[in-house]
Protein backbone atom coordinates (compact mmCIF):
# COMPACT_ATOMS: atom_id res chain seq x y z
CA UNK A 1 0.00 0.00 0.00
CA UNK A 2 1.24 3.54 -1.24
CA UNK A 3 2.14 6.11 1.80
CA UNK A 4 -0.48 9.07 1.22
CA UNK A 5 1.40 11.95 0.59
CA UNK A 6 0.34 15.59 0.74
CA UNK A 7 0.92 18.94 -0.39
CA UNK A 8 0.04 22.06 2.48
CA UNK A 9 0.32 25.28 0.67
CA UNK A 10 2.18 27.92 2.81
CA UNK A 11 0.41 30.81 0.97
CA UNK A 12 -1.77 33.00 2.91
CA UNK A 13 -4.83 32.25 1.24
CA UNK A 14 -5.66 28.66 0.43
CA UNK A 15 -8.70 27.03 -1.05
CA UNK A 16 -9.52 23.75 1.33
CA UNK A 17 -11.83 20.85 1.18
CA UNK A 18 -15.16 21.47 2.68
CA UNK A 19 -15.58 18.13 3.65
CA UNK A 20 -12.50 17.23 5.37
CA UNK A 21 -10.30 20.23 4.77
CA UNK A 22 -7.58 18.77 2.99
CA UNK A 23 -5.73 21.38 0.68
CA UNK A 24 -6.26 21.61 -2.74
CA UNK A 25 -5.33 25.08 -4.41
CA UNK A 26 -4.31 28.56 -3.38
CA UNK A 27 -5.73 31.94 -4.54
CA UNK A 28 -2.81 32.89 -6.50
CA UNK A 29 -4.01 29.53 -8.93
CA UNK A 30 -6.80 31.00 -10.08
CA UNK A 31 -7.24 31.61 -13.82
CA UNK A 32 -11.00 32.48 -14.32
CA UNK A 33 -13.99 32.87 -12.02
CA UNK A 34 -16.94 32.66 -14.56
CA UNK A 35 -17.00 28.39 -14.84
CA UNK A 36 -19.97 26.84 -13.99
CA UNK A 37 -20.75 23.85 -12.43
CA UNK A 38 -23.77 21.20 -11.76
CA UNK A 39 -24.11 23.18 -7.98
CA UNK A 40 -23.28 26.68 -9.14
CA UNK A 41 -19.85 28.86 -9.79
CA UNK A 42 -17.49 27.04 -10.52
CA UNK A 43 -13.56 28.56 -10.51
CA UNK A 44 -10.84 27.53 -13.02
CA UNK A 45 -7.60 26.86 -10.80
CA UNK A 46 -4.61 26.52 -12.79
CA UNK A 47 -3.09 24.11 -10.17
CA UNK A 48 -4.84 21.63 -8.07
CA UNK A 49 -2.80 19.54 -5.35
CA UNK A 50 -3.86 16.16 -3.53
CA UNK A 51 -6.38 15.18 -6.07
CA UNK A 52 -6.65 11.93 -7.75
CA UNK A 53 -8.69 11.93 -11.26
CA UNK A 54 -11.06 9.75 -12.41
CA UNK A 55 -11.50 8.02 -16.33
CA UNK A 56 -11.38 10.65 -19.51
CA UNK A 57 -14.03 10.97 -21.51
CA UNK A 58 -15.02 13.33 -24.11
CA UNK A 59 -18.06 15.26 -23.29
CA UNK A 60 -20.02 18.11 -25.30
CA UNK A 61 -19.64 21.39 -22.97
CA UNK A 62 -21.06 24.97 -24.05
CA UNK A 63 -17.80 25.56 -25.04
CA UNK A 64 -17.33 22.44 -27.37
CA UNK A 65 -16.10 19.56 -27.17
CA UNK A 66 -13.58 18.71 -24.39
CA UNK A 67 -12.04 15.59 -23.08
CA UNK A 68 -12.26 16.28 -19.40
CA UNK A 69 -12.13 13.82 -15.98
CA UNK A 70 -13.73 14.07 -12.75
CA UNK A 71 -10.94 15.08 -10.24
CA UNK A 72 -11.83 14.03 -6.87
CA UNK A 73 -10.03 14.88 -2.83
CA UNK A 74 -7.54 12.31 -2.28
CA UNK A 75 -8.45 11.79 1.30
CA UNK A 76 -12.73 12.11 1.69
CA UNK A 77 -13.14 11.06 -1.97
CA UNK A 78 -15.96 13.47 -2.90
CA UNK A 79 -15.80 14.66 -6.30
CA UNK A 80 -14.89 18.37 -6.36
CA UNK A 81 -14.97 19.33 -10.29
CA UNK A 82 -13.19 18.40 -13.05
CA UNK A 83 -9.68 18.71 -15.46
CA UNK A 84 -9.51 19.00 -19.08
CA UNK A 85 -7.23 16.84 -21.01
CA UNK A 86 -8.30 17.64 -24.39
CA UNK A 87 -9.86 20.91 -25.90
CA UNK A 88 -10.85 20.24 -29.22
CA UNK A 89 -11.80 23.84 -29.86
CA UNK A 90 -8.98 26.05 -30.67
CA UNK A 91 -10.16 29.01 -28.92
CA UNK A 92 -10.59 26.52 -25.68
CA UNK A 93 -6.73 25.09 -25.74
CA UNK A 94 -6.11 27.54 -22.84
CA UNK A 95 -8.02 24.91 -20.23
CA UNK A 96 -5.90 22.06 -20.90
CA UNK A 97 -4.26 20.46 -17.70
CA UNK A 98 -6.28 23.11 -15.82
CA UNK A 99 -9.24 22.07 -13.24
CA UNK A 100 -12.45 23.37 -12.58
CA UNK A 101 -13.29 23.25 -9.05
CA UNK A 102 -16.75 23.96 -7.67
CA UNK A 103 -17.19 26.30 -4.71
CA UNK A 104 -20.16 24.00 -3.44
CA UNK A 105 -17.40 21.99 -2.09
CA UNK A 106 -14.10 24.46 -1.16
CA UNK A 107 -14.12 26.53 1.28
CA UNK A 108 -11.51 29.49 1.23
CA UNK A 109 -9.29 29.93 4.15
CA UNK A 110 -7.27 32.85 4.65
CA UNK A 111 -4.57 32.33 7.17
CA UNK A 112 -3.36 35.90 8.38
CA UNK A 113 -6.87 36.44 9.60
CA UNK A 114 -7.48 33.11 10.92
CA UNK A 115 -4.28 33.58 12.91
CA UNK A 116 -6.00 37.57 14.27
CA UNK A 117 -9.05 35.57 15.34
CA UNK A 118 -7.22 33.43 17.24
CA UNK A 119 -5.56 35.88 18.77
CA UNK A 120 -8.65 37.74 19.41
CA UNK A 121 -10.08 34.99 21.28
CA UNK A 122 -7.42 33.43 22.66
CA UNK A 123 -7.27 36.88 24.85
CA UNK A 124 -10.95 37.06 25.25
CA UNK A 125 -11.15 33.63 26.64
CA UNK A 126 -8.51 34.99 29.39
CA UNK A 127 -10.36 37.84 30.35
CA UNK A 128 -13.73 35.54 31.26
CA UNK A 129 -11.59 32.61 32.42
CA UNK A 130 -13.06 33.10 35.65
CA UNK A 131 -16.74 33.49 34.74
CA UNK A 132 -16.85 30.64 32.45
CA UNK A 133 -15.37 28.20 35.25
CA UNK A 134 -18.11 29.19 37.85
CA UNK A 135 -21.08 29.67 35.30
CA UNK A 136 -19.73 25.67 33.83
CA UNK A 137 -19.33 24.50 37.53
CA UNK A 138 -23.07 25.97 38.11
CA UNK A 139 -24.20 23.79 34.97
CA UNK A 140 -22.76 21.06 35.48
CA UNK A 141 -24.49 20.67 39.71
CA UNK A 142 -27.29 21.23 37.68
CA UNK A 143 -27.51 18.38 35.23
CA UNK A 144 -26.75 15.75 37.53
CA UNK A 145 -30.46 16.42 39.41
CA UNK A 146 -31.86 15.19 37.03
CA UNK A 147 -34.54 18.01 37.00
CA UNK A 148 -35.98 18.66 33.06
CA UNK A 149 -36.19 22.35 33.76
CA UNK A 150 -32.79 22.66 34.98
CA UNK A 151 -31.28 21.26 32.05
CA UNK A 152 -33.23 23.09 29.72
CA UNK A 153 -32.28 26.47 31.11
CA UNK A 154 -28.80 25.27 31.07
CA UNK A 155 -28.23 24.88 27.07
CA UNK A 156 -28.67 27.97 26.34
CA UNK A 157 -25.52 29.05 28.39
CA UNK A 158 -23.56 25.93 27.08
CA UNK A 159 -24.35 26.83 23.96
CA UNK A 160 -23.21 30.22 24.42
CA UNK A 161 -20.05 28.98 25.96
CA UNK A 162 -19.28 26.85 22.94
CA UNK A 163 -19.59 29.92 20.40
CA UNK A 164 -16.71 31.41 22.51
CA UNK A 165 -14.15 29.14 21.86
ZN1 LIG B 1 -11.72 16.00 1.22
Amino acid sequence: MGKLCLFYSEEDTVYVCKCCGTHLTTYKEIVSKTFHGKTGEAYLFDKVYNVGTGISEDKQLSTGLHRVRDIYCKVCVTVVGWTYDIAFVPSEKYKEGKAVIELFYIKKVKFSELHEEMLKKHSLSQEDEASHSTQANSIMAHLPANSARSSIQALPQLSMLHHRY
